[in-house]
């Protein structure tokens, strides 16, 4: 028990180490592949050689490292999340996902399993760099495409010429893709919302990371004088965009597990004095079942075309993004559910309503997440922060969880979808 609390100190120590990798000095700040990135993995690959793990650098820039089975021939589950942040983060963000695996593999004490045990440590999830996320984990799944090569940082830098300029070899791309031996893919990460907090509980088992919509709403109107036009006689486009805003946070709130957020809303001419011609409001709705967010997308938009109409008037829309919710492996999600009961938790099943590399990696390999209380559900902040004991019920779930794995033959036998 006191080995599994000094290997969370040691976690938490050494999240706080890499954080001090970064782009900006006096923030954390860590992009596809620059600087400091080598820094961090010259220093993961130094906590582990000394476990008799290999570790390597693929042509996308993740960190790969190998602990071997009881014997060669047997399956690889991969144990990771994201090595990048956003700017002025916090140093738990991915980063614990990947130090928590280097502490599971410490807390297995050179035992040998029946698989391979990956550590992933993926280059890229924030999108931060290229506007574009998920370039480490899709190289994982033969989805790092010549477009996505192409495409040019804020420098006019490519995707392929920042791997070669990291030293890599863009041509060695497909080598990343996982390969048939991999049975599962697990990713430990902080929750970054107050669920878990709410609740008093340490860890979460993630069901699904749910579908997204996002949507650009225009409501469109007469400008004319603040002071001569009469509130009787005003076509005002502002007024129309804010009764459609408190219905969309009604209808969110009467639909369990709806989100719905109109976060951007801009108004022309956008002067004190003058009734506002247009409102530009941006939507986001998100739900672990596609049916129910493309449902209430719908009725949104009827809500929003029925008050254009009874104001006087007109609303267009246009859909930016559909993405579909994604499931987690049923039975990693309840051998998940075993061992945080093992672990003496409470298991919370609950919708990641972020994204992650697990919903990329879930394309070709059976994938789950486990999350931990975020305090303040604080993150993308330097204030982000992790508590000791939850990430020692990480660790002792892990192990756990590490221990059921070890006698599911039938687990082990499935490979990933071609
Ligand atoms: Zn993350």
């Amino acid at each position: 028990m006191n080995q599994i609390t000094n290997l969370a100190e040691e976690v938490i120590a050494r999240c706080r180490e890499l954080a001090t990798f970064s782009e900006d000095s006096g923030s954390i700040r860590r992009t596809f592949l620059s600087p400091p990135m080598r820094d961090v993995h010259r220093e993961i690959a130094h906590w582990l050689e000394p476990l008799g793990v290999q570790v390597q650098v693929d042509a996308a820039g993740n960190l790969r490292a190998l602990y071997p089975a009881e014997d060669t021939s047997l399956p690889r589950l991969l144990i990771g999340s994201h090595l990048d942040t956003v700017p002025n983060a916090g140093a738990f963000d991915g980063i614990l996902g990947v130090v928590l695996a280097v502490a599971l593999l410490q807390g297995l004490r050179g035992r040998k399993l029946p698989y391979v045990i990956e550590i992933v440590g993926f280059s890229e999830e924030e999108g931060v760099r290229f506007g574009v996320p998920f370039i480490g984990s899709r190289a994982l799944v033969g989805r790092l495409d010549e477009k996505l090569m192409s495409t040019q940082d804020a420098h006019g830098i490519s995707v392929r010429r920042a791997i070669e300029e990291f030293g890599l070899n863009p041509r060695e791309i497909a080598q990343s893709a996982v390969q048939d031996d991999v049975c599962g893919y697990l990713e430990f990460h902080i929750e970054q919302g107050p669920v878990l907090e709410k609740l008093g509980l340490p860890l979460g088992v993630v069901e699904a990371i749910a579908g997204q919509s996002r949507l650009e709403f225009t409501f469109v109107g007469h400008a004319n004088h603040a002071g001569t036009t009469p509130m009787n006689l005003r076509f005002d486009a502002v007024t129309g965009a804010a009764e459609w805003i408190t219905l969309v946070e009604r209808f969110a709130k009467e639909t369990p597990g709806l989100v719905a957020t109109v976060g951007s809303v801009q108004t022309m001419p956008g002067a004190v004095n003058v009734i506002a011609q247009e409102a530009r409001l941006s939507l986001d709705v998100r739900h672990a079942n596609d049916d129910v967010r493309l449902r209430a997308v719908d009725e949104m938009i009827h809500h929003a075309q029925e008050i254009a109409h009874r104001r006087g008037l007109s609303v267009h829309y246009r859909t930016h993004m559909n993405q579909q919710a994604v499931p987690m492996s049923p039975f990693l999600s309840e051998q998940i559910e075993e061992a945080v009961r093992k672990a003496g938790c409470e298991p919370h099943r609950m919708v990641s309503g972020a994204g992650h590399d697990a919903m990329i990696l879930a394309e070709r390999v059976p994938s789950a997440m486990i999350f931990l209380r975020t305090p303040g559900g604080i993150s993308h902040d330097p204030a982000e922060s992790v508590a000791v004991n939850d990430v020692a019920k990480a660790i002792e779930c892990g192990l756990y969880l590490l221990e059921q794995l070890a006698s599911e033959t039938t687990f082990q036998r499935r490979t990933c979808r071609a």
